[in-house]
């Protein structure tokens, strides 16, 4: 068993004062809390047990497996589990000190490795009583041992689309996402509404501003006000769009993402969104795991590492940048596109690798990689420096968070789709500075 740090009790309004505070905006003119400067949470003077203890409570646990989800619910011996990181991520030890006998729920939110790798392993620990997934597929061997591990398990096999309700015995699912399965794998994810008495809770997946726009206007379906979200897509700001954040409101948000990974998540401007809607911010990079304990009435968090990370600010971006001289810039070349189609044995779909064959270091910000066949498949690097070297890989389908790089946010092969097929890189200045067809 974990042995966690309560660092601070936030007890939800009585229902008397629920619908007043309902009815406010968050100050404007109220600073938010910095997230580098000081402990976003102080701990509270006020005994936690002045209530009297609920009969049950549920916790929900926001498990660190580095770059990927992986959350536990724990009711009494009913759990519930929604993604479970990558193959590396380790989710079986963690949920051995936790699941009573089988695991009622498994939901898998899309099938990219960084939320199916794990679940591998989860199935072949724990008997599963049901599996929930949402129907895509992908070209991956994580994938396919996934589905395989999924057909060998004596499960009911569900595939979730908006709508449905996910039971397990008092805990209620309501999906929100997909309505239909679309091209984009990251907007196909399962998007989860769980109301635990008054604390509603909202997990996105991969969910990004697509898919938040399909739910926004779903009338049948309206996006709930919740107190905890789970952020979407690593806290990357494809996702949390201002609509979005805006009618769900939370008073906590919560990102899943690795330390120093090299999508630079959590994202700035999903920091400073979060912060514009009065969230509190909370990532399993800087707090490792995160647990939430709520009897349906108040809820209290709980962070495994008290001590706050200099920044949430991607790693990249803080590293000092030498200015490239003209010279180096020519160095940096596409050296590779690879697709697994022809490689069978190899997990990723395909990427776009990029290299510093030059002698100094070159910073990446506002370069452009195009596929020029297509004309409109544009990936514009954030900043981040390429040693001399060294390469980087620019994903256009599945994303390996175990090699590092970059995701096209395609989520689909761009490259290997007509023929011939050309990938060109540009400088910040515009100038071409290297081309390579397929
Ligand atoms: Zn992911």
């Amino acid at each position: 068993m974990k042995s966690f740090v309560i660092v601070s009790i936030i007890v939800i309004l009585t229902l008397l004062l629920a619908p007043l505070m309902s009815s406010c905006q968050p100050e404007p003119t109220q600073l938010p809390p910095t997230p580098t400067s000081t402990p976003m949470l102080t701990p509270t003077p006020t005994p936690s047990l002045t209530s009297t203890p609920a009969a049950t409570e549920l916790e929900v646990h926001f498990i660190d497996v580095g770059q990927g989800d992986a959350i536990l619910f724990d009711l009494q011996d009913i759990e519930v589990l929604i993604d479970g990181g990558d193959r590396t991520s380790g989710v079986v030890s963690y949920l051995k000190g936790y699941v009573d006998g089988a695991l009622e729920v498994m939901i898998a939110t899309h099938p990219h490795a960084d939320h199916i790798g794990g679940l591998i392993d989860v199935l072949a620990a724990f008997e599963v009583k049901q599996i929930w997934h949402n129907g895509d597929t992908a070209t991956s061997k994580t994938y396919s041992d996934f589905m395989s591990a999924v057909n060998a398990e004596k499960a009911k096999v569900s595939v979730a689309t908006g709508g449905n309700v996910i039971e397990a015995d008092g805990l209620s699912f309501k999906v929100l996402n997909p309505a239909n399965l679309k091209e984009s794998t990251n907007n196909n994810s399962i998007v989860l509404h769980l109301a635990f008495g008054e604390i509603d809770f909202l997990f996105t997946g991969d969910a990004e501003r697509e898919a938040e726009g399909v739910m926004l206007i779903a009338s049948d379906m309206p996006v709930p006000d919740v107190e905890i979200l789970k952020v979407g897509h690593h806290g990357s700001k494809t996702a949390s769009s201002a609509d979005f954040l805006a009618v769900t409101s939370p008073e906590v948000a919560i990102y899943m993402a690795g330390g120093g990974n090299t999508y630079g998540h959590p994202h700035e401007e999903t920091i400073q969104a979060l912060l514009a809607v009065g969230a509190e911010i909370f990532g399993t990079d800087a707090h490792s795991n995160i647990v939430i304990t709520t009897d349906g009435e108040k809820y209290e968090l709980q962070l495994e590492t008290t001590a706050p990370t200099p920044t949430p600010t991607p790693t990249p971006t803080l590293t000092p940048t030498p200015t490239p001289t003209p010279e180096k810039v020519a160095n940096v070349q596409i050296t590779r596109i690879f697709y697994d189609g022809l490689v069978k044995s190899v997990e990723s779909d395909e990427y776009v690798e990029i290299t510093n064959l030059g002698t100094g270091s070159v910073d990446l910000a506002g370069w452009v990689l195009k596929d020029i066949s297509e004309g409109y498949s544009t990936f514009i690097f954030p900043s981040y420096v390429l040693q001399p070297g060294k390469s980087v890989r620019v994903y256009t389908n599945e994303i390996h968070p175990e090699y590092g790089g970059f995701s096209f946010g395609s989520g689909k092969a761009v490259w290997n789709n007509t023929d011939p097929d050309m990938a060109a890189l540009y400088n910040a200045q515009g100038q071409e500075v290297s081309r390579k067809s397929y």
